[in-house]
């Protein structure tokens, strides 16, 4: 048996890269220093995993933005707007094509990015034009091949494979399939090989993650015929081809078929892929196969007595020397070291491995496995008994939680009354205006607030002046708000670093990382809270600065609640129990937040659920079952507020039009969503859909710090009305705006409110 990992996390242990880039951005720092930072974190996680044992190390797993954006340079395939940007400085040119690139010769905008599979890292989308021609351009996976060599490791060179290269891709004019694109690119795909098998390549890894996918009959001829293909080209390479996030699915026959070296199987995601291995006939006696047992996707460790029964089960039809013990996918989306944690108390972090820890036990299982395992029994003893632990803990289980959301029944998830009963009880107590206005939520968190919080954290600040300090910040939000003329006002969200981290920080049942920095995009990383055990309120969560807010004015105040699937959604979750269980267990704790604001006084509550679409499986006959669960969870928290409560919900980047009869299944009172930039292009699924509640379509592009004109925004609240019925119309920015500026802030909603004033007057 052999071992592998499909990719290391690259960030860099402290997050050196993102530092070293951010700088280099700046021009603080040279090409050559951000090189040499590069380089290190490169020898340091292969020198790592080759000390720790791993037999066949990753190398191209690096990237200094994206892996996507490394394979179109390394393709050759660069947008046209970027040709005039120097060729020869190609770190320049990369970095334009990640962030677009503005100063007096040049203006390009950037590439486009979304969401890498079920994942929460962004990627670079590919740009394809009809007759796209393709070059090996870059030349960085032959570099890094030989700079592993250099330091004495030979690697498994990585590399995104034709046709999910293809897959992941846009068409950026009519008339042609991407998929046809595949005669100009296998070429090219050749010469790589070509000069890796001439540096003495054993191993290569085809990152075909599109077999997790639905895709077509096209689709999958076309992964048949490239496979063939290199296979004729190159009988003596050995592929490895790496699917991972979920099953092979309906591609498992085309895939045991493929003259591949090795499959490797996600066998977290997907456990009975092992019995479709063993029933099938079709399975070919030399192909190998890599086991994919440890998490890549998630920071618990492994239990080490099912992988080994997995193995031994396994090893009834394949012999071990075809095997490999391996992670599920890339490491690339868990943190780097558990033993940087200093603050994790320890029956906790029994339960938790990092990418560090994640080597540590594909080496394990490795040895476990086979005979002469002496020097590791003890890891199966320690693993045996953490799991053990885990499986009694009672900072675990809560058996009041477990049985309310036993005891769940259908009268939890819905209001009262219908919406057209409940509308007018709102109408009647709130006496909003035609065209109300509002906000999302946060306002512009400054330098200060953000220092407050730093220093409150480190002791220099004491809890009262922290308070004092975040009590004024709202009522000098609420003075302006009131000002400027919004009529439903919000307390600006000051007092939160992140809108999950602050519920997690307030519930049982979560934990927080110092280091657990996980990249999200570019230079951009996150530190996902850590859900480890049944959830719960300690007390209230927000009553406190909602009530406050409130008490300074007449006016209507939001309470503003982060939704139970965003929350579950952007966590590290528990793998021992579904993850349906965990939302609804999160669904109660925010049912009891909003009967306290609403008891409390509080008339209108946000519930935000930005997270929701983004949870949607993989495969399609698997949305409904999620939809189901996740929609439910949202009203489980909603429907416990009385017909006169305005629920509200928001959501941002995301499509409906897939979605829209379970978004209107929701049933908030009114939903605000990010429409601007799209010309209120998503707001068509709404209105085909006649979606029966308010809605807010967002008319201020919030990640810019452009301050769209009063034009502007009447343009678009225009075609709002064309669509909608005016008493169902509220005007509101795209998101919440903790990251703008004041200055622009103030001109951008005075104008918003000025064109609401100007609409309800023509009406
Ligand atoms: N209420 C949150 C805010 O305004 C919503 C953020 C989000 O949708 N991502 O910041
Ligand atoms: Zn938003």
């Amino acid at each position: 048996m052999k071992t592998t990992i499909l990719g290391y996390p690259r960030i860099g242990k402290t997050r050196e890269l993102k530092k070293a880039c951010e700088q280099y951005w700046a021009g603080k720092t040279t090409e050559t220093d951000l090189i040499n930072t590069a380089s290190n974190i490169k020898k340091d996680n292969w020198l790592n995993q080759q000390q720790i044992g791993i037999d066949s190390i990753p190398s191209n797993d690096f990237s200094f933005y994206d892996q996507v954006l490394d394979t179109c340079l390394t393709l050759g395939c660069i947008p046209e707007r970027f040709k005039k940007i120097n060729h020869n400085n190609l770190l320049n040119l990369y970095f334009a094509m990640a962030r677009g690139l503005q100063n007096d010769h040049i203006d390009v905008t950037a590439m486009e990015m979304t969401k890498w599979f079920d994942t929460n890292y962004h990627y670079i989308v590919p740009e394809f034009e009809k007759n796209q021609s393709f070059s090996f351009f870059s030349k960085k996976i032959i570099d890094e091949y030989k700079e592993a060599l250099s330091h004495g490791v030979k690697t498994k060179p990585v590399i995104i494979a034709p046709v999910t290269f293809l897959l992941l891709g846009k068409e950026k004019e009519t008339g042609f399939d991407k998929l046809d694109l595949l005669e100009n690119l296998l070429p090219v795909y050749f010469e790589i090989l070509d000069e890796l098998s001439k540096l003495g390549v054993e191993y290569i890894q085809f990152d075909e993650p599109c077999l997790a996918l639905d895709i077509t009959t096209k689709a999958q001829d076309a992964i048949t015929y490239t496979y063939k293909a290199i296979s004729e080209k190159f009988p003596h390479l050995k592929i490895f081809l790496a699917n991972y996030f979920d099953c092979y699915g309906n591609n498992l026959n085309l895939a045991l078929n493929l003259p591949v070296h090795t499959l490797h199987l996600d066998l977290v995601r997907c456990s009975l892929q092992i019995d479709d291995i063993l029933h099938t006939e079709n399975f070919n006696p030399k192909t190998h196969i890599s086991l994919g047992l440890v998490d890549g996707r998630n920071i618990w460790i492994n239990n080490f007595e099912d992988s080994l029964k997995i193995i031994d089960k396994i090893t009834t039809k394949i012999p071990a020397d075809k095997l490999w013990i391996a992670t599920s996918c890339s490491l690339l989306h868990v943190p780097y070291d558990l033993n940087s944690e200093k603050n994790i108390q320890p029956d906790i972090k029994q339960w938790l491995a990092f990418a560090q820890q994640k080597l540590e036990e594909v080496v394990a299982i490795k040895h476990l496995a086979s005979a002469d395992n002496n020097d590791f029994v003890y890891l199966f003893e320690e693993n045996k008994l953490a799991n053990i632990n885990k499986s009694k803990s009672k900072i675990i289980h809560n058996s009041n939680v477990k049985n309310r959301v036993n005891n769940l029944s259908a009268s939890y998830s819905e209001r009262n009354s219908t919406f057209k009963i409940r509308q007018a009880k709102q109408k009647h107590s709130l006496k909003l205006p035609l065209f109300p206005t509002t906000t999302i939520g946060s306002f512009p968190q400054t330098k200060e607030v953000r220092n407050w919080r730093l220093q409150h954290k480190k002791g220099q600040l004491s809890t009262e002046n922290y308070n004092k300090n975040i009590a004024e910040e709202i009522e000098k939000s609420i003075r302006f708000q009131e000002h400027i003329g919004l009529d439903v006002l919000v307390h600006g969200e000051f007092e939160r670093n992140d809108m999950v981290e602050y519920f997690g920080e307030r519930l049982n049942g979560f934990v927080f990382s110092d280091f657990g920095w996980v990249q999200s995009y570019g230079s951009r990383c996150v530190k996902p809270p850590i859900l480890f055990g049944d959830v719960s309120r300690k007390e209230p969560l927000t009553v406190a600065w909602s009530t406050y807010a409130q008490s300074l004015t007449p006016l209507p105040v939001k309470g503003m609640l982060t939704g139970p699937v965003t929350i579950l959604q952007w966590s590290f979750v528990r793998n021992d129990q579904p993850r349906a269980t965990t939302c609804n267990q999160i669904a109660l704790a925010i049912r009891d937040e909003v009967a306290d604001l609403e008891a409390n006084g509080i008339k209108i509550i946000q519930i935000d659920e930005p997270a929701i679409r983004e949870g949607l499986p993989l495969r399609k006959n698997e949305w409904q079952h999620y939809l189901n669960w996740a929609i439910n969870a949202f009203k489980i928290s909603a429907s416990v507020a009385k017909d006169e409560t305005q629920i509200h919900t928001h959501m941002c980047y995301s499509e409906f039009n897939d979605i829209i009869e379970d978004i209107a299944k929701m049933d908030a009172d009114v939903i605000t969503i990010e429409t601007s930039r799209s010309e209120m292009e998503l707001l068509d699924a709404f209105v085909n859909f006649k979606y029966p509640n308010e809605i807010g379509p967002g008319v201020y592009d919030i990640h810019s710090p452009r301050v769209p004109t009063v034009t502007e925004i009447e343009i678009l609240l225009n075609k709002a009305k064309e669509v909608l019925p005016k008493e169902h119309i509220w005007v509101n920015p795209d998101c919440g705006l903790k990251t703008r500026h004041w200055l622009e802030t103030k001109t951008a909603l005075k104008n918003l409110v000025f064109v609401a004033k100007k609409l309800r007057e023509e009406a």
